[in-house]
């Protein structure tokens, strides 16, 4: 069973639709793949009719989303599998970070302009689509224009990188808020690459705590944005709290470098996130 938790489509900041993610985790050989983009479901219902349209038995698809928290004004990311999509109280947060995307999307692409760089906001509209509009978006729209040579070189404190120069917040929720809004619409919250120092200041070990306390699963470990050093103690960590350990590729199409099932999740964590899981079922398989 190979099986990767965390991947982005075009509803939010990946480059491939829904249908392409699914062919591409077929023809990655996994088993199964989450879709979790950034503060939606809207890819979902596409993800589903692509799964159906394979034999049976072929890959299963997790719906899921990442949310946009903030804790001590540190930024970081909660995974959350097999919620209720209709459940009122977390559609609404969703809606909210959403909705704040756009204000300070066009916030970001005003200070872009003010540093010189010839982005325009119909252009970031345009390559974001429908999807829920980010800093990826905008990092495509400092490519186009020859600002910068990569989506990951527009990440840097000249420009995009939390409290960068064109950095802008944007509505986050609390995350042990989130865990319980989670957890009461049926879903199984993971904290999505604690480690990642390269995106900027990471929680300390007493918020995770405080996030296990709350209903926190799992942590997710083995993470291109983790070094071995960060993986082992994250894993002793995750044992001391009583947490499970997972592992995914957080890809993200062409945006990003990492490819589909490069990191993994153990199948028996797998079906202990399953267990824990009321509010849906996975689509296909
Ligand atoms: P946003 O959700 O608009 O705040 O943008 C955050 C997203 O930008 C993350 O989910 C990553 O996909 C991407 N990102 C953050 N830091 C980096 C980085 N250093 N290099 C490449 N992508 C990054
Ligand atoms: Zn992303
Ligand atoms: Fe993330
Ligand atoms: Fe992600």
């Amino acid at each position: 069973m190979r099986i990767d938790l965390h991947a982005h489509s075009t509803a939010s900041d990946g480059t491939d639709s829904p249908a392409e993610l699914v062919a591409a985790a077929v023809a990655a050989g996994l088993d199964v793949v989450a879709l979790t983009d950034h503060d939606t479901v809207a890819g979902h219902a596409e993800a589903a009719e692509a799964v159906h349209t394979l034999p049976a038995g072929t890959l299963t698809v997790v719906p899921g989303a990442e949310l946009s928290c903030v804790v001590d004004g540190i930024s970081m990311h909660l995974l959350a599998y097999l919620f209720d999509p209709a459940e009122p109280a977390f559609a609404a947060e969703r809606e909210l970070v959403r909705t704040d995307r756009f204000r300070r999307g066009r916030a970001i692409v005003e200070r872009c302009r003010e540093l010189g760089a010839d982005i325009g906001w119909e252009q970031v509209q345009r390559i974001a689509g429908d999807g829920s509009v980010g800093r990826p978006h905008i990092a495509s729209a400092l490519v186009e224009a020859g600002v910068v040579a990569t989506v990951s070189d527009a990440f840097t404190a000249d420009w995009l990188a939390n409290g960068g120069r064109a950095d802008v917040r944007k509505h986050e929720t609390d995350p042990v808020e989130a865990v319980r809004l989670v957890r009461a619409a049926g879903g199984v919250p993971v904290f999505a690459h604690p480690g990642a120092v390269k995106r900027g200041q990471t929680v300390s070990d007493r918020v995770i705590a405080d996030l296990a306390a709350a209903g926190l699963a799992a942590l997710e470990v083995d993470h291109t944005d983790h070094d071995e050093e960060t993986r082992a103690r994250l894993r002793g960590l995750a044992g001391e709290l009583g947490l499970l350990v997972t592992g995914s590729s957080d890809y993200h199409g062409s945006r990003k470098t990492v490819r589909l099932g490069e990191y993994t999740t153990d199948p028996a964590v797998y079906e202990a996130l399953l267990a824990q899981a009321t509010g849906a079922k996975p689509i296909g398989g």
